[in-house]
């Protein structure tokens, strides 16, 4: 049976995150011939309508109001649910990115519907639709379905491929006016600093340098920063570098920071330790760098590199400089 499905789109700085594309392509799975609506908040809106529709959407609702230019809960959550009722949704999707994490509980909980988070993967399995999630730190997988109802999942970034660009298809573009009460929205964004370095988005990077306290300081994380410059990935941490001060929390990889799916992942002088793996482990390919031979990361690396970083990091470097640059 088909289902419409809606995507709230995730913009930042002006441009479409990937994961938005990846949703859609969940989307146009999970619909089976029924419509893909995708829920665009913003002045910038607009600009990106052509990509959704390349994408997948065979449906876009504009909601052009510049107060939704930056995020508030109040806000997204007042639009987000006019846009549901408007469309009537049976799947709704959104990247598990800061914006997904909040608003998707918060309108879940008051529309009544159930909430998957964190999916790696949706798929339809005898009529039904069937959402898989790590659970135990990502130690093990889950499948679930629900029996009735709208369902609001939350989709892990770099998990499901993004739909080949198809530049012949354009969507109906529909713009929703949507005014706040003045006392409604108790949250004014003044202004937003990046503190993160400029750069690839860490959460959706295809390949990730980490370093963890055997970077040793913060100048340790050069050979790293080149590294990742060379491969056209980002950099990332554990807490334990995060914590000595080598680098800021916003670099932290695990159950209390980010979590990430890159296709590379190559930690330097991280020990492996349960927390950290949480955000990492589901990698495509782990690469460890360590001068211990018994460093539980070895156990969930793919290929392992038993020596000091300070000399292997440059090596990679100059090696893929060869292949690469
Ligand atoms: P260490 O465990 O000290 O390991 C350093 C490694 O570097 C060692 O294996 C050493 O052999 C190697 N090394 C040293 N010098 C070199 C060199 N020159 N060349 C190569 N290798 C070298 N941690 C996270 O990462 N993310 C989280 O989100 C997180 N959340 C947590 C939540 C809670 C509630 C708790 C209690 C802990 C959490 N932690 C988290 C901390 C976690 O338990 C570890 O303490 C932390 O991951 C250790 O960081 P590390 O591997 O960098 O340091």
């Amino acid at each position: 049976m088909s289902k419409n499905v809606l995507v709230l789109a995730d913009i930042r700085d002006g441009e479409l995150r990937n994961v938005t594309l990846e949703s859609l392509a969940a989307a146009t799975r999970v619909a089976d011939g029924g419509a893909v609506t995708a829920a665009v908040f913003g002045s910038k809106g607009k600009e990106t309508v052509e990509k959704l529709s390349h994408h997948g959407a065979d449906k876009v609702v504009l909601v052009p109001n510049p107060k939704l230019d930056q995020y508030t809960t109040d806000a997204y959550f007042q639009t987000f649910k006019q846009v549901i009722e408007k469309v009537s949704p049976e799947v709704i999707l959104t990247g598990h990115t800061a914006v997904g994490r909040d608003v998707s509980p918060r309108i879940a909980a008051r529309l009544g519907l159930g909430l998957v988070s964190d999916c790696t993967e949706v798929e339809r399995k005898e009529g039904k639709i069937v959402f898989t999630r790590p659970i135990y730190a990502g130690k093990a997988f889950v499948k679930k379905a629900v029996r009735e109802g709208t369902v609001f999942a939350t989709l892990r970034p770099n998990n499901i491929p993004a739909l080949e660009a198809d530049t012949s298809r354009s969507a109906v573009v529909e713009e929703l006016e949507v005014e706040f009460a003045e006392d409604s929205i108790r949250t004014l964004v003044k202004e937003v600093v990046r503190k993160a370095s400029e750069g690839v988005d860490l959460s959706e990077a295809r390949v990730v340098v980490s370093g963890g306290r055997g970077v040793k300081s913060a100048e340790g994380f050069q050979p790293l920063e080149e590294l990742a410059g060379v491969l056209g990935g980002a950099v990332g941490a554990s807490r334990g570098a995060c914590d000595a001060d080598y680098c800021d929390y916003s670099l932290q990889i695990g159950q209390t920071g980010k979590v990430v799916t890159p296709d590379l992942y190559i930690a330097c002088g991280i020990s492996g330790a349960i927390q950290h793996l949480a955000g990492m482990s589901n990698s495509k390919v782990i690469v460890a760098i360590n001068k211990d031979p018994e460093a539980n990361i070895f156990n969930v690396a793919d290929y392992g590199i038993v020596g000091d970083l300070f000399e292997v990091v440059p090596m990679l470097t100059e090696e893929f400089k060869k292949v690469l640059v």
